[in-house]
Parts: structure tokens; sequence; C-alpha cells
């Protein structure tokens, strides 16, 4: 029996993770959430999980009490860090929101246990570390984000070396057509209201101004070992094309299905098999027409942002994506205005210098540096 650790487990990923292991007996060995105690007890208790984690250390003694007197309950990263060094475990589902997964990542690879990484900030901040030390140690990650998915899918049973580029699509979010005009006031429910897939709320948010596409193209980046020319990013509205790849002859294959995450969960937690997975059949004809278009690089700053940090390098992409993390926040708390969010991101992205990335540390204080920037910015007044 495959035996699991799932960081994130009652968030979207991490729930419908939970629902693939019950269908298909994989054991869950250990359980972390960031502070949903309720959910987190309910779990343990309906799959007898022993280890868990509540990232909140104040939450500690409120989930003490829901559990059986025979749970470990551990807390923050130390708790993170333990539940990815565990021994016996096949595989670490990494589902937890923003760089706080970079650490368990870096963790269960240096214990060799392969990881199905949802986390997008683990790639775009530590990609060259998290790349060369899984090389290293001979762990497997197999990507959960739909279109990493998509582009592993395509890549099977061909020759790696005869790849051209990839196609990455997105759905263009909920203000695809829309002006910089017309988002000046948008607020934080119609950014949440995304037209194909039901997510948590930042990455949510990522997806309505684009920096979702953003942090992907990077994770591309290292996940296929590509260089930023080699992807073309193309809106697909409806979200059935996943993404796809070129092959050398110009010949494109791309992966398919009804938006929905368990496809993608359940090919990275049961790879390599193909198996019996409860969604929708895609129909094509009840589709009839699937659209493509280009993106608005010029609205959608925070698109092009990330591909501007990526080719420059460093520890760029870990300045981007924390800036990211503190306007998102910002903008949720109705603090700034949603396109601040870009504004902040690219200020960060100019303003702040690069560093080469050679440990850990490099990634953890570029983040940092970045989140203090936007903090700055934003308690002078920038809304
Ligand atoms: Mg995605």
């Amino acid at each position: 029996m495959k035996k699991i650790t799932i960081l994130g487990s009652t968030g979207s990923i991490g729930t419908q993770a939970i629902e693939i292991c019950d269908k298909h007996g994989i054991e869950i060995i250990a359980l972390a959430a960031y502070s949903n105690v309720t959910l987190l007890a309910k779990q343990a208790k309906e799959h007898n999980v022993k280890t868990l984690c509540i990232y909140c250390e104040q939450k500690r003694s409120e989930l003490e009490k829901l559990v059986d007197s025979d749970v470990t309950v551990l807390t923050g990263m130390e708790g993170l860090k333990t539940i990815a060094s565990m021994n016996g475990v096949d595989m670490m589902l990494n589902s937890v929101v923003g760089m706080v997964g970079l650490v368990p990542t870096l963790t269960a690879i240096e214990h060799g246990t392969d990881i199905a990484l949802a986390n997008k900030e683990t790639l775009v901040a530590g990609g060259k570390l998290v790349i060369n030390n899984a090389k290293k140690k001979g762990v497997n990650i197999y990507p959960v984000d739909s279109e990493h998915s998509a582009i592993f899918q395509c890549l099977q049973g061909n020759k790696r070396e005869q790849l051209k580029g990839i196609i990455l699509t997105a759905s263009g979010g909920p203000f695809y057509k829309k002006s910089r005009e017309e988002l000046a006031d948008v607020g934080v429910e119609q950014a949440l209201a995304h037209p194909n897939w039901s997510m948590g709320r930042k990455i949510t948010i990522d997806s309505a101004t684009l920096m979702n596409k953003g942090l992907e193209f990077i994770e591309a980046i290292w996940l296929f070992d590509l260089r930023p020319e080699q992807i073309e990013i193309v809106v697909q509205r409806e979200s059935v094309v996943h993404s796809a790849v070129e092959y050398m002859d110009n010949s494109v294959i791309a992966q398919m299905g009804v938006p929905d995450m368990k496809i993608p969960i359940q090919y990275a937690l049961l790879y390599p098999e193909r198996v019996d997975c409860p969604t929708k059949h895609l129909s094509l004809a009840d589709y009839g027409t699937l659209s493509f278009d280009r993106p608005d690089y010029e609205t959608f700053d925070c698109l092009t942002a990330c591909i501007k940090a990526i080719t420059i390098g460093g520890t760029k992409p870990a300045i981007v994506n924390g800036a990211n993390e503190v306007a998102v926040a910002a903008f949720l708390d109705g603090k700034i205005k949603f396109l601040k969010i870009g504004e902040l991101v690219t200020k960060a992205l100019e303003n702040i210098k690069e560093k080469d990335i050679t440990c850990v540390e490099d990634v953890l204080s570029a983040d940092e540096q970045a989140r203090e920037y936007v903090r700055k910015l934003i308690d002078e007044g920038e809304n």
C-alpha cells in the first residue's frame, strides 16, 4: 500500500487528494493544515492519521482537544519539516499556499521522498535549488498543477531532446478582455469569481491578475528545463486544453479534460497508472467550440513582470513572488486597489537588485526584502 503525507490537507487540493487516496487505497501517514483545526481533526479521525501539524502555533491546544490522546500534534515550520522527513513515506503532497512551501519541499528531497507538487512558490522562488537537489537525490517531482500535469502527460513516450517548446494555456480569468480603466475599481468579490475553476482565495486573485500564469511560466522553466522563449502562453477560455507541447516536427500534442483538479491530482498520486477518476467525462461536442487568444501583457502587468524576472534570473522570481503575496493579502484586506497589485510587483522587480542563488537563505532573504519593500510602500499610502 502506498503511503503519503499531505501538507495543506484542508485546502482545495488537499481535500480532493484525500478523496483520491480513499478511492485508490493510499494510506495517509500525516496531515498538515494552516489554521482549520475542525476539518483537520475530522480528517485525522476519518483516516486514522496519528501525526498532525497545525501551522498556527496558537491553534495547538484547540486541536489537541479535538483529537485522540495518541495523536502527535506538531506546529509551525518545525512541524512541517518533521512531516517532510518522516520515514517509510512514498510521497509527500505539498499543497500549502505561498513561500512557506519551499523549506518542506527541500526537506523531503533531502530525505529522498518523492513529491507531488501543488505549491507553485517552491519552484518559482527556489527552482534552482529544488531541481538540483532532486536530481542529486534521485527524487521525482510530479506536478499537480493542471497545466504542468498536462505538459508532463504530453511528454510521456517521446524523446525530451526532440521537444521544441510548450504551449502554456491560461483561462484568462474573470477579467479577460477588460481594460485598465474597467479594472480600476473592481472589488474583491469580482476578482474572486473565476469562470472555470474553484480554488483557494490567493490563487484565485492570482488568476485574475494573471500572476498565476506568470508563476506557472517560471515553474515550467524549472520543471521541464526550458528557456523562456520556448514557452508560448495562449488563452484557452474554456479551460479544456490544459496545455500542449510541440516537437521538432511541428506536431503539437495537447492534454484535454473537463476543468477538474482531480484528474491531475490523481495522475501525480498514481503515476503512471490511468484508472477510474471521480470526474465528468469530457464531451467535446457539448462544448462545440474551443477558443484561443493571446494574453494582454499590458493590462496584466504581473504576467509581464514574471517573464522578466525569470529572464533576468537569480533571486528576481523570488522577489516578484514575495511582493505579490503581500500585495494580494493587502487587496483581500481592502487596503489596496486591484491594479495596485501589478504596480507593486513591477516596482519590486525594478527596484530590488537580484543575487545569485547558492543556498536557501538567499531565496528567503530576497523574499523577505520584497515583502518589506511592498509593506513599506503600502504603509506610505500606495493604494
Ligand atoms: Mg494552473
